[in-house]
């Protein structure tokens, strides 16, 4: 093909900048349109704000979608996308692929329970196409659109992966959400050569805690928990982070020598099992040693059958948020006549039940913070961007305060052109 021209390419903010959440990023070339991600904002209570900031003259110039994985902030506005005139594919692994219907249908049920309308119909969730990969390192050419794409295993949950693209002659960079420390998924260092441009996550800011001692602060407070008698919930997400605090804390419950139970939802089990098998997405590990240890339940008979054991008791349950999912199941029955530590180790975002509980204790439960890492801390996002030799750097997945923070750090490290903006603004090159 003969080389074409181009002019500049232009990136677009339509969401997930300056914000935790609906990220959804627009790269304008010279011939062709590409959208990373297209996710909602579960703190949103407004069409605006819990949609990217799309419409049908954007949805329709969009050729390609790059979906970097499942969870709702990255994937949940895509049938609005193809209710808007959408008719492009989604590029995106199989596991994530797999994934996305169940958190469409969370999204739903939210929005149902909160008396949102949805703005599509729900037919719209199965105009999505998809053209998937199984490999959790790979490429593909794209000859249509210039677009050379490559994509890494970015370590943040079970088929999540970044994007390292050459497209209409500029190298970008799109972190989506990584992870380098995970122990369970695996993450893939790109290659490291000059880009034009890097997106990447910054969703912890300027903070330099590592999981050893993430991990250590949620131990003890489980098990202070558990030693004065009181149960404890977990809420989590679906895929990814479950797993891990899953596998993670089954080592705590081997060295404690009192009396104590776990209960597991089977939703957050099966996952495990299909990753035992998925080399190259995930590190070695066993999951027979957790089925002896652990009860596990899928239903409300037995889930009520196990706590009636009488034991102090900690509880792993979707969702996050505790706006859907057997997490409320949970909260209600024990929170009538136990007390009830629940303890969330993600982000909770503002208007959900989980941020409601954070903000009014009672006398029959209280709601604590500890976080269980699953994104970058300042050291990995340093490490990332001395790799990746950007001229140009766009933080994502935080508040503006927070990465006016990781801009000025990271300016005053010697990076260059780090824009730390909001949604609706962009960049010209
Ligand atoms: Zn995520
Ligand atoms: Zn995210």
């Amino acid at each position: 093909m003969a080389k074409r021209m181009y002019r500049n390419m232009q990136i677009k903010c339509l969401g997930g900048v300056g914000e935790y959440g609906r990220t959804s990023i627009l790269l304008v070339g010279t011939h062709s349109t590409i959208l990373l991600d297209c996710g909602t904002d579960k703190a949103g209570l407004t069409h605006e704000e819990q949609y990217p900031l799309l419409n049908e003259e954007i949805a329709t110039s969009i050729d390609l979608v790059l979906l970097s994985h499942s969870h709702e902030d990255h994937c949940s506005a895509l049938p609005y996308l193809y209710s808007l005139g959408f008719r492009g594919q989604v590029l995106c692994s199989d596991l994530t692929r797999q994934q996305v219907p169940s958190y469409l249908a969370a999204w739903r049920e939210m929005n149902e329970k909160k008396g949102i309308p949805l703005p599509y119909r729900v037919e719209d969730e199965k105009r999505i196409q998809y053209r998937t990969f199984a490999e959790p390192l790979g490429e593909v050419f794209m000859e249509q659109l210039d677009l050379y794409v490559k994509w890494g295993s970015s370590g943040h949950s079970f088929g999540a992966v970044w994007y390292d693209m050459e497209f209409e002659g500029y190298s970008i960079f799109f972190s989506g959400d990584y992870h380098t420390e995970s122990a369970l998924y695996k993450y893939y260092r790109p290659e490291e050569k000059k880009r034009d441009i890097a997106i990447v996550n910054t969703a912890y800011g300027v903070d330099r805690k590592k999981q050893a001692e993430q991990v250590k602060t949620l131990e003890e407070l489980i098990l202070r928990a558990l030693q004065r008698g009181k149960h404890v919930l977990l809420p989590l997400p679906k895929v990814g982070r479950a797993q891990e605090v899953l596998l993670t804390l089954s080592k705590l419950f081997d060295k404690l020598d009192f009396e104590f139970q776990v209960i597991v939802e089977e939703e957050i089990v099966r996952p495990l099992r299909e990753m035992e098998s998925a080399a190259g997405w995930v590190k070695d590990f066993e999951v027979n040693e957790l089925s002896e240890q652990f009860t596990i339940v899928c239903d409300e008979k037995s889930r009520i059958v196990a706590l009636k054991n009488g034991v102090p008791t900690i509880i792993l349950a979707t969702d996050g948020m505790m706006q859907t999912g057997p997490a409320s199941f949970y909260f209600n029955y024990l929170s009538e006549t136990d007390f009830l530590h629940i303890i969330f180790t993600g982000y909770v975002a503002k208007n959900t039940f989980g941020y409601h509980i954070i903000e009014h204790p009672s006398s029959k439960y209280k709601g604590d913070k500890v976080r269980f890492k699953v994104h970058p801390n300042i050291i990995e996002t340093e490490e990332l961007l001395s790799g990746l030799m950007a001229d140009r750097t766009i933080l994502t997945h935080n508040f503006k305060v927070e990465n006016d923070k990781v801009a000025e750090f990271l300016a005053s490290n010697g990076f260059r052109n780090v824009f730390s903006i909001r949604s609706g603004g962009g960049i010209e090159f």
